[in-house]
């Protein structure tokens, strides 16, 4: 169709021009697809229910009683839209390809959504596929993809996870904690759970969670659930960090069936009474082989207490963070290595509250319910101001700070291990790592389960 100029344009207006030269392109060329598909579209758009900036756009035949009637959200990034009109079109292109001449002419696939989370970095949305015949709902079933809008693409497990065997650990953790109806062993368990990115066939961001949808092989395999949320506080170093940030939750439904990791849960829980199990302690940390250690526990699946210094704790927050996270126990090791036996009462509180106020502000709120005494050095003084938390001494000293051979501390580490023990470690020596790493092997090899403190 020609385009009509019109009669006296205003001579400053050639963008509103170009502007209609584009529009009226545009329908023709929709006006063209329509043709070659046969159908009509109807298309109503009115605003998002939550969203000013966007629009809920719903397409249908334009009949009577359409095969198909679709809302998507319509943003104001046309990458973005790009992605979702596709995404949702590909749902009805299956349906329709899958409907077949024979279908009851009430039959339609109608699909609604709704946003779960928005954000700058991402968009999370919920696409309801329900089958109807008139009133009736035949099947219902729910997609949650996530888009990410600056690289503009539509979001997997593999994008955003950046440890797997820490997410692997953090779930392996719950179903051990959750599942006691499991029919795996212990040992079965760590090896079934094997989970890759691919075994998630898709992520889903909400304000303060990501749900992780377990590929359909997984949850037979295991007796899991098809999905499972965790807390965006608790994937620091599993997720990438562009992902964690948080919002109030605007999604009206949780699923009560879907299981919810919203604290760490303790790791490699004892399985009985019968099973051995000690404590590696480890003082006077963090410090630069902290991490290596840290990385050992989880690769051997063991828990150890660290007695940290309350000075240190601004300087040292990552490594902190991750202790607490990956399952371990902090305590208290008084603000500045104090002998607490030869200060004042005022004194002491100070190096008690200051420690757990620092220790809670570099982890996010980490509470520390024991306290080790540097030198072992306390009284009854010292027991009356140590404010709730439970003194907890050793049963085993590897005076690893004297002698800073890995053989000897090995060596005084295997001798110490005994039902209950608590053994004394410290971590600022690097000798002192290397043996720990090398007894972590060996005692859980033996079969000893390495507990925390207060796991004891
Ligand atoms: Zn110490």
């Amino acid at each position: 169709m020609p385009i009509q100029p019109a009669k006296n344009p205003p001579k400053n207006q050639p963008v509103a021009i170009g502007l209609l030269v584009i529009f009226v392109a545009i329908t023709m060329a929709i006006a063209l697809f329509v043709q070659l598909s046969g159908y009509h579209l109807r298309t109503v758009d009115q605003q998002d229910r939550i969203y000013a900036t966007v629009v809920q756009r719903t397409v249908s035949h334009d009949t009577t009683k359409p095969p198909f009637v679709m809302s998507y959200p319509v943003t104001q990034d046309h990458k973005i839209d790009g992605l979702i009109r596709n995404y949702v079109t590909s749902l009805t292109d299956t349906y329709m390809k899958n409907r077949g001449e024979n279908a009851h002419p009430d039959e339609q696939l109608a699909i609604s959504y709704e946003i779960l989370f928005y954000d700058k970095a991402t968009l999370s949305v919920s696409f309801r596929q329900q089958i109807r015949r008139g009133e009736k709902v035949l099947t219902s079933h729910d997609t949650t993809p996530t888009f990410d809008i600056k690289l503009h693409k539509h979001l997997t497990a593999k994008d955003i996870v950046i440890d797997t065997q820490a997410l692997n650990d953090l779930i392996y953790d719950y179903q051990r904690a959750n599942n006691t109806q499991n029919p795996y062993s212990n040992a079965e368990l760590v090896h079934l759970l094997d989970l890759t990115t691919a075994d998630f066939k898709q992520v889903t961001l909400y304000g303060n969670r990501i749900v992780f949808s377990f590929d359909p092989h997984i949850p037979k395999r295991m007796g899991n659930p098809e999905t499972i949320a965790i807390n965006k506080s608790l994937l620091h170093g599993i997720v990438q960090p562009a992902y964690l940030h948080t919002s109030p939750d605007r999604s009206r439904e949780i699923q009560d069936t879907t299981p919810h990791i919203t604290e760490m849960p303790l790791r490699d829980q004892p399985i009985g009474p019968s099973i051995k199990k000690l404590a590696l302690t480890f003082d006077d940390g963090p410090d630069g082989s902290t991490p290596r250690l840290l990385d050992a526990l989880r690769k051997y699946r063991a828990h150890a207490t660290f007695f940290v210094i309350g000075n240190k704790a601004s300087s040292t927050t990552p490594t902190l963070r991750r202790i607490v996270s990956e399952g371990h126990e902090v305590g208290n090791h008084t603000w500045s290595h104090s002998y607490l036996t030869t200060l004042t009462p005022a004194e002491i509180d100070r190096q008690i509250l200051d420690t757990q106020a620092a220790v809670q502000s570099a982890t996010g709120g980490y509470t520390p319910r024991l306290v080790r005494p540097p030198y072992g050095a306390t009284n009854s003084v010292v027991t009356q101001h140590l404010h709730g938390l439970q003194q907890t001494l050793w049963t085993s000293d590897t005076q690893d700070w004297l002698d800073k051979n890995p053989d000897t501390i090995y060596g005084r580490i295997m001798q110490g291990a005994q039902p209950n023990a608590v053994i004394l470690l410290h971590d600022i020596h690097s000798t002192s790592v290397d043996a720990a790493i090398r007894a972590i092997r060996d005692l859980r090899s033996d079969g000893w389960q390495l507990v925390t403190v207060s796991q004891l």
